[in-house]
């Protein structure tokens, strides 16, 4: 059931992270948005509000712990529980590894694994004392494939892949019922490409964007199925992606 469930959720303030407040919003849940651009989380949180939703919203630099156990608080402090955590902030500045844009590199790691990993430390603790909770974490189909130019990047999402799924097992084998799911998009038009600095790259990668991408909102009917599932089901993966992609 979606209807009631309090879910934060982290790059909320575009793409696929507004998609899927608004969705969840529209269907019951009370959403507690973080990133870093609060005016942008403020006119979602407005807009949700506008439509007869609950929203809250704080600034969030996923790299961060500080901010990641502070928007835990704001979630309890204001809505009495958390049920879900939808880990989804994420950047993707491509570029060939001969490029040598190291700092970039070493963003993706911050943002994309140490972002998840601040996230989940935040809410284990509840999640585990409670017995129950879903994190939800947006990996790629660069989680799957390697594809050039996507070498760092790729291995991010990697990461989750694994991270996510010894979650899974380990909640299991310690009986805290916390439901683990994945996420595996391809091609969705969203502000992705702009974080992309070399602009080869990014004239190559939009023109893909242009033939083969898909709305946010489809992802976010995604996340909404995974978290409607009964309690004592879990959807562990989906690779989610236009019909006609031939990679
Ligand atoms: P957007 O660029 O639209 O959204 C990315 C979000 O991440 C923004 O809300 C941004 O917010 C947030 N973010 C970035 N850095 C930080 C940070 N340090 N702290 C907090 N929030 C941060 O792109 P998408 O919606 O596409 O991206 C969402 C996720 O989906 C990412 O993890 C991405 O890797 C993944 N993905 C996207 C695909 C696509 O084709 N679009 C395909 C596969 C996976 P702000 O800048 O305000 O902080």
């Amino acid at each position: 059931m979606i209807k009631d469930k309090v879910v934060i959720i982290t790059g909320a303030s575009s793409g696929i992270g507004e998609a899927s407040a608004k969705s969840l919003a529209a269907k019951g849940a009370k959403v507690v948005l973080g990133a870093r651009r609060t005016d942008n989380l403020k006119r979602i949180a407005a807009d949700i509000e506008r439509a007869g939703g609950y929203a809250v919203f704080q600034e969030l630099d996923v790299t961060k712990q500080s901010d990641n156990d502070e928007i835990v608080e704001l979630a309890k402090a204001t809505y009495g529980r958390v049920d879900v955590i939808f880990l989804n902030a994420g950047v993707m500045p491509n570029a060939m590894l001969s490029a040598m844009k190291t700092d970039e590199w070493h963003q993706m790691v911050d943002v994309n694994i140490k972002g998840v990993l601040n996230g989940v430390a935040a809410v284990l603790p509840t999640f585990t004392a409670q017995k129950s909770g879903h994190v939800i974490t947006t990996s790629s189909v660069a989680g799957l494939k390697a594809y050039p130019g996507g070498a760092v990047y790729g291995g991010t999402k990697w990461f989750v892949r694994d991270f996510m799924e010894v979650l899974r097992m380990e909640s299991a084998m310690e009986g805290t019922n916390i439901r683990a799911t994945t996420i595996y998009p391809a091609a969705i038009n969203t502000e992705l490409l702009t974080t992309i600095s070399d602009h080869a790259v990014a004239d190559t990668m939009q023109g893909i964007y242009d033939k083969y991408g898909i709305s946010a909102e489809r992802i976010a009917s995604v996340v909404d199925f995974a978290i409607d599932q009964p309690e004592d089901t879990v959807i562990n993966e989906f690779t989610v992606g236009p019909a006609n992609q031939p990679w």
